[in-house]
């Protein structure tokens, strides 16, 4: 036993004689030395470890190590980040990147990334020039604002702002606007950081003017209004309406900013959909400064915009902060592309693919499930069943969290005892699959809100490889 084990080790190749091989010489060009011999070392460590225990030595199957070297470097290799099937009904999900942008887009951002540009640098008079000002004249259009600037996300804006107006200062803000928006995003926290004083005002439910006028003194720098946009408070409610708010800010002489969240450049009632507020509305309503999302209901790529008084954004921009959370050229050229779409609202939903998904007719979703759906059982294979259902899809990304839209999808359930178990393991199947597929898992059942579901030929081509584990 002992005497075949060895006799097996030593059967094994070097990683040198290996490496001197034509098939392995061509894994290295294609892949680079260091992981060949890295997945060489680790193929040969586990047969080693294989044999240890083995009654019977084998001989070195070349070809059969040759393929599995292949395999596992073709595996490794693979794009980490890569496209999923998005059917899990929340159309805006952050952690699947949220807004899908127009092709435009992705070639402007091709030719920003592959070709040098006027990033920063003014063609007319030949000098440094603003890489903000590609998108600032779009953004005063479209908001009415008299400046505009863009950073990394709309948590660097809110920093960014608290951190200039107020610095070792209070700011004020309603009770029921302190908001979480999922991960590390708390607007205490945030403040904090920014190295100012939250000072809350009112109640949870209800805060008044004179809730605020109160508050207000020699120490404040700032009023803020957050639009709960993941949460809504229902019943014995009051807020204070901007107008007001702005013009104690005012009275006070303190700046009134407004952190949209979502900020969406239209109204979004003229698509169907629920009312939204815009930037332009808020600084109508007397806010100095707005801060809103690029790639939650705008469409667009990651990206914090704040427009407002031209004084105030000066100052932002005078920040050194700016330059430590400023955005790179390929978002600008996606932005730029984005926000020229909206000089055209007729033809946006057409255009703009969060707005095309979020407006996607319910008739439309409930043909595509009744199509889908016996490609779906087909590759299920009788270990579970499914059926077209009517369902609710979310805007997400803290969106409009009441509003629900009406579409259609496909659930899939078992029978019998182990329904819930059945459900896990479904999911794991087609997250496995090449293009993997998010769902979700309600009351035992998995189900495929079918709204997002755009390359239908490639979703149905590849069920044909579902595997699920049975037990
Ligand atoms: C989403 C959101 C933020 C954070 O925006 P990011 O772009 O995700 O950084 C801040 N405030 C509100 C009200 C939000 O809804």
């Amino acid at each position: 036993m002992l005497r075949t084990a060895a006799a097996a080790r030593r059967a094994l190749p070097s990683v040198d004689r290996l490496l001197k091989l034509e098939a392995v010489a061509l894994l290295v060009s294609r892949y680079g030395r260091p992981l060949v011999v890295e997945t060489i070392r680790a193929l040969l460590d586990e047969r080693r470890a294989a044999t240890a225990d083995a009654s019977v030595a084998s001989r070195f199957d070349e070809s059969g190590f040759m393929a599995a070297c292949t395999a596992r470097l073709h595996r490794e290799t693979a794009p980490s980040l890569k496209p999923v099937f998005n059917l899990t009904g929340t159309v805006l999900h952050t952690n699947l990147g949220r807004a899908l942008m127009p092709e435009t887009a992705a070639r402007a951002v091709t030719r920003a990334m592959t070709r040098p540009v006027n990033l920063e640098f003014d063609l007319g008079g030949g000098a440094r020039g603003e890489r903000d000002s590609h998108v600032e004249r779009w953004l005063r259009k479209l908001t009415g604002a008299e400046c505009a600037l863009v950073v990394n996300n709309n948590a660097a804006a809110v920093y960014l702002a608290l951190n200039t107006l107020a610095l070792k200062k209070e700011v004020l803000v309603s009770r029921g606007e302190l908001i979480e928006i999922g991960g590390a995003f708390r607007m205490p926290d945030i403040m904090a950081r920014a190295g100012c004083k939250l000072l809350e005002v009112g109640t949870t439910n209800r805060t008044h003017l004179k809730d605020f006028a109160q508050a207000v003194s020699a120490r404040t720098a700032a009023i803020m209004k957050v639009h709960t946009s993941n949460y809504a408070i229902q019943g014995f409610t009051s807020a204070v309406p901007e107008p007001e708010l702005a013009a104690l800010a005012r009275e006070r002489g303190v700046p009134f900013i407004v952190d949209l969240g979502s900020g969406m450049l239209v109204d979004l009632e003229r698509y169907g959909l629920p009312h939204e507020p815009t930037p332009r509305a808020a600084l109508s309503d007397g806010a100095d400064l707005v801060t809103f999302s690029g790639d939650k209901l705008l469409g667009g790529p990651q990206a914090g915009l704040i427009v407002g008084k031209r004084e105030l954004i000066a100052r932002l921009r005078r920040n050194p902060l700016k330059r430590a959370l400023r955005v790179d050229k390929m978002t600008l050229a996606a932005l730029e592309t984005v926000l020229r779409l909206y000089m055209n609202p007729e033809r946006l939903a057409a255009q703009l693919p969060t707005l095309r998904l979020l407006t996607r007719p319910l008739p439309d979703i409930q043909a595509q499930a009744e199509r889908v759906l016996p490609h779906v059982v087909a590759a299920l294979d009788g270990t579970a069943e499914a059926r077209a259902i009517t369902t609710h899809s979310q805007i997400g990304s803290g969106s409009l969290p009441v509003d629900l839209l009406p579409s259609a999808g496909i659930a899939i359930t078992g029978t019998g005892k182990r329904r819930g178990s059945l459900a896990e393991r479904i999911s794991a199947a087609l997250r496995a699959l090449p293009v993997p597929v998010i769902g979700r898992i309600k009351d035992g059942a998995f189900i495929m809100d079918l709204r997002c579901l755009d390359d239908e030929a490639e979703f149905i081509g590849q069920l044909g490889r579902l595997k699920i584990d049975r037990v």
